[in-house]
């Protein structure tokens, strides 16, 4: 897409010379139970909440991504609810580090407050621009927010982060249970700065409607979550991921609507904390293996494959089916992302990091520390993964979790007729394919 060097929708940057804190909008997009607007919100200066449509990000997305669609209509929400307040959003669009500089100059700053982001990226730009606003003495402060326990919070006894689930996850639930986290914040909505600002429409960005949309997460089927979760035509997850991941509901607003007997489901939402902790600590994941003793596996990496893989095309219907979910709607149900995710790397012997970026390009939900994370556990490389000879059988799992065909069929119409492919590669034959080049790559 053109990228907008023109910055022409800044243009409500008009000098105004009245203190005030800015609050910066990113992956925390509500007012409720928002940490680092409820401490802006408690001083006396009034607040002014800003988003940036950040040109770094964007410049690199299909103009009609469905993300930056549920981030416009999210902010437009944010907007309204201020409006009906007498106040408002201040959108920008373009570099952080460029629009910073002309926020510094137009507006009389006390003080920045943000809450923590933990990827690399993230805490790379904010060291930038914290940098910029202590050049004029102004303060940047950042929170907690997005997580119940952070960094290195839930360490081992010797301080070394955990690499393995269990005893992190025992760790996080003591320390949970001492502290007693869930004290959820709310806004003082008379504290805001009274401004009005233009919006910035999709068509204003650059982008496009999608016909793809977040649903609305459901919190009400948790009661058949422990014995149904795995089986992806019943409903019974709680689409909660792309709302996590854009911050519309808090993680403390989660766990206080949930009933303390949904164990397992707190437990997948500690397993969202294990990975940030990960990325956050052994940021070289991004690129590389977690466990480098798989850096020599010879991946075939056939081009072809990958594309048959992308389209749902490979003969095998979980797998299949899983994909077509994805490509319709930026969504696939944990299962068969398993499913799908370690079909490509031990039965097409394609590197996890290419899946991973397609799933990263498609998945509504695409958090960097959980695909990355899963991405590895799949492919055998990373922290708690399962050992590398741990072969999905795909015609097994189908038995096993959609044995009536009702997910398959739900995803590919033509399954049951003639243009339906034979399997890509024969299971037994791939299995062992993958075990001798993991074990070559091990032993080399
Ligand atoms: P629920 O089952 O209702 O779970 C509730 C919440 O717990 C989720 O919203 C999520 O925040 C968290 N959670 C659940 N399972 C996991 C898990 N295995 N790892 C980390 N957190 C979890 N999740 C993402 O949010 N973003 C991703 O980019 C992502 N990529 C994945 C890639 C692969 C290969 C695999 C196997 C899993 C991936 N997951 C990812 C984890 C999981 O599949 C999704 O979080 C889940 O399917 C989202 O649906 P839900 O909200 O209905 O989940």
């Amino acid at each position: 897409m053109v990228p907008n060097t023109s910055n022409e929708h800044n243009s409500a940057l008009s000098k105004d010379k009245t203190p005030i804190a800015v609050f910066w909008f990113r992956r925390d997009l509500r007012i409720e139970d928002n940490t680092a607007l409820a401490e802006a919100l408690n001083n006396d200066v009034p607040v002014l909440p800003i988003f940036i449509y950040d040109r770094l990000i964007l410049n690199e997305l299909p103009e009609n991504d469905a993300r930056v669609n549920f981030i416009n209509q999210t902010i437009l929400k944010i907007k309204n609810t201020l409006k009906s307040h007498g106040s408002d959003i201040l959108c920008l669009d373009g570099e952080p580090a460029t629009i910073w500089k002309e926020l510094i100059s137009n507006f009389d700053i006390a003080a920045v407050y943000t809450n923590r982001d933990y990827e690399p990226y993230a805490i790379g730009r904010d060291k930038e621009i914290a940098q910029l606003l202590a050049k004029k003495d102004i303060p940047f402060f950042s929170f907690k927010d997005q997580v119940i326990f952070e960094k290195s919070e839930i360490v081992k006894n010797d301080e070394d982060p955990y690499t393995v689930f269990t005893p992190y996850k025992n760790k996080w639930l003591a320390k949970f249970e001492e502290e007693n986290p869930i004290q959820l914040k709310n806004p003082k909505l008379n504290k805001f700065h009274k401004g009005d600002y233009p919006s910035i429409s999709l068509e204003d960005i650059g982008f496009k409607k999608s016909d793809i949309q977040v649903q609305d997460f459901d919190l009400t089927q948790l009661h058949r979550y422990g014995d149904q979760r795995d089986f992806p035509y019943e409903d019974s997850t709680s689409y909660l991921s792309p709302h996590l991941r854009f911050g519309t509901i808090s993680i403390r607003q989660v766990i206080a609507q949930i009933d303390k007997k949904y164990e397992v489901f707190l437990s997948e939402l500690i397993w969202r904390e294990f990975f940030m902790q990960i990325l956050f600590h052994y940021p070289k994941v991004v690129t590389q293996n977690f466990r480098s003793k798989y850096d020599n596996i010879q991946w075939r990496n056939n081009k072809e494959e990958f594309h048959l893989w992308c389209q749902g095309k490979t003969g095998y219907p979980m797998v299949d089916a899983g994909m077509r979910q994805l490509n319709k709607t930026g969504f696939m149900h944990n299962r068969v992302r398993m499913i799908t995710a370690g079909f490509l790397c031990k039965h097409l012997l394609i590197d996890w990091r290419w899946g991973e970026s397609y799933f990263a390009e498609k998945l509504l939900d695409y958090e960097l520390s959980s695909n990355n994370g899963n991405w590895q556990w799949a492919a055998g490389t990373g922290c708690d993964a399962a050992p590398y000879f741990r072969i999905f059988n795909p015609q097994s799992q189908q038995k096993k979790f959609d044995k009536d065909y009702k997910y398959v069929r739900k995803w590919i119409p033509e399954f049951d007729s003639f243009e339906y492919p034979d399997p890509i590669v024969e299971h037994k034959f791939a299995r062992e394919r993958a075990l001798k080049a993991y074990k070559i790559g091990i032993e080399s």
